[in-house]
């Protein structure tokens, strides 16, 4: 087992890989930029090293900058976390070949799936269903046209090297598609150097069901069910949960067992989870993300297990240990994304806060790395906290949920807390009949009715 790891990231995730390596007896090395100094995780780690100015670029997102405390700390792993650094191949690569273990997959799966037309060919050729749309990358505006007028408009325009939502455009009719081509091109290519753009079909009203997978080092590989992450603003998740209210058991079977052939036919390792769109019965994959997800709590709670300590003790070469049929569910939980944000515009509204008392009692677990006076810096993620609500059913889940809600007391800015509240009222979410534009349309409607359900 690992001696030291050290935490390649900040605010509730590294809190998190903090509190599961001091679970292990595992030492904690934090890094953190200038604008970081009295951040929770610098307080908290066993050590903390700074690796640069308050800019991501500089700091978090600086190889160099993480492989040098690595080195100089002594620490024998590195745990990426989520977002920064955690899907960067070359990172992984140059971690391996300093002799520090990678606490994640190896670096030519994260390079594959990274490449999101790589990826969908991939599961296209294991046999696992994929979204309408061109089998590679969009050679021509004609070519663009050609696969539209097949498959039917409205298309989807998304960026091979896509994520969070960027690079993705709606297209109503032929007339809009140049239009959408360049201005995605424009933004996959500055938001992540690469404006290769491919097309899907535009699904009316799916659900987005993702789920987790687990693998050690010497093949084996389960699934822990899955995760509804249907409610999003701008194509981002903000509340999930798990199980998904949409599937029934045998929907539930096909659609984990699909997640498993993909890590199989991979020969996965770590932690990963298998994106799906679910529309009118059917599933089809969309990406995999090879990282520890921001939602993964929720799969936590229903099944107890500690997914950063199984990450942990993969990479250190242990054996999983059980097996599928050892791994069992109970209850349901939801997780709301908590952000420094505007809860109409989504607008980040980052700065300090007052007074903070997070919300407790039965079933109620809050990630987060928050405490009173902090302020809340400008230049990250405006996700401020996870408020995670496990019940024995989801009935008891959001009786829950609307207890912690009206408990939690974040001062001197505004967060997406009341937008949740609001949600948790809705009759499309008590029923569980919401899906991915629901809320944007619930948002648009003034917050007070219900948004068109999902037809599934
Ligand atoms: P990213 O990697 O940028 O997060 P994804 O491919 O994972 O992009 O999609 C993010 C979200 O965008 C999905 O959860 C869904 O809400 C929406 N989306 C993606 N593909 C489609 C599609 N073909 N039709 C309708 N909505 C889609």
């Amino acid at each position: 087992m690992f001696q030291k790891v050290l935490i390649a990231n900040r605010g509730e995730i590294a809190l998190r890989i903090l509190r599961a390596c001091r679970d292990m007896g595992i030492h904690s090395v934090a890094v953190h930029s200038t604008a970081d100094a009295s951040a929770m995780h610098v307080r908290l780690a066993d050590e903390s090293i700074c690796i640069g100015p308050a800019a991501a670029a500089d700091s978090y997102l600086n190889p160099v900058a993480i492989l040098s405390a690595a080195t100089v700390s002594n620490a024998d792993a590195i745990h990426p976390g989520y977002g920064f650094l955690s899907e960067n191949a070359k990172f992984a690569a140059m971690v391996e070949e300093h002799g520090i273990a990678f606490i994640g997959p190896s670096p030519e799966h994260i390079r594959l799936m990274g490449d999101k037309v790589a990826a969908k060919r991939f599961c296209r050729e294991a046999g696992i269903p994929v979204v309408p749309g061109s089998d590679g990358p969009i050679a021509s505006e004609a070519a663009a046209r050609a696969i539209a007028a097949e498959i039917g408009y409205p298309v989807l325009v998304k960026a091979s090297a896509g994520g969070g939502g960027r690079g993705m455009k709606v297209v109503e009719d032929a007339d809009s598609l140049a239009s959408a081509m360049e201005l995605a091109s424009a933004e996959a290519a500055s938001a992540f150097g690469n404006g290769e753009l491919y097309l899907e079909k535009y699904l009316a009203r799916p659900r987005h069901i993702e789920v987790q997978v687990l693998a050690d080092l010497h093949g084996a590989v389960i699934h822990l069910g899955e995760r509804d992450c249907s409610m999003q603003r701008r194509h981002q998740k903000i509340l999930e949960e798990a199980p998904s209210p949409a599937l029934g058991e045998d929907e539930r079977k096909l659609i984990c067992a699909s997640a498993v052939q993909a890590a199989k036919a991979l020969g996965y390792r770590s932690v990963g989870t298998v994106e799906f769109l679910y529309s009118e019965g059917e599933f089809y994959f969309i990406e995999m993300n090879t990282r520890l997800q921001v939602e993964h709590p929720v799969t936590e709670m229903v099944c107890e297990i500690d997914l950063v300590r199984e990450m942990i003790r993969v990479a250190s070469g242990a054996p999983l240990g059980y097996g599928q049929d050892d791994v069992r569910t109970s209850g349901h939980a939801i997780e709301c994304r908590i952000n420094a944000e505007d809860p109409v515009t989504f607008i980040p509204m980052p700065g300090r806060i007052g007074d903070y008392h997070p919300p407790g009692g039965p079933g109620v677990r809050v990630d987060s790395a928050l405490y009173s006076s902090y302020a809340v810096p400008p230049y990250y993620d405006s996700m401020i906290a996870k408020l995670i609500v496990h019940g024995p059913t989801r009935e008891v889940c959001m009786m829950r949920l609307r207890r912690a809600l009206a408990e939690y007391v974040i001062d001197g800015i505004p967060t997406t807390i009341p937008l949740h509240t609001r949600v948790l009222e809705a009759e499309d979410f008590r029923l569980g009949t919401y899906h991915v534009h629901w809320l944007e349309q619930f948002v648009r409607a003034g917050q007070s009715g219900t948004a068109p359900a999902a037809t599934d």
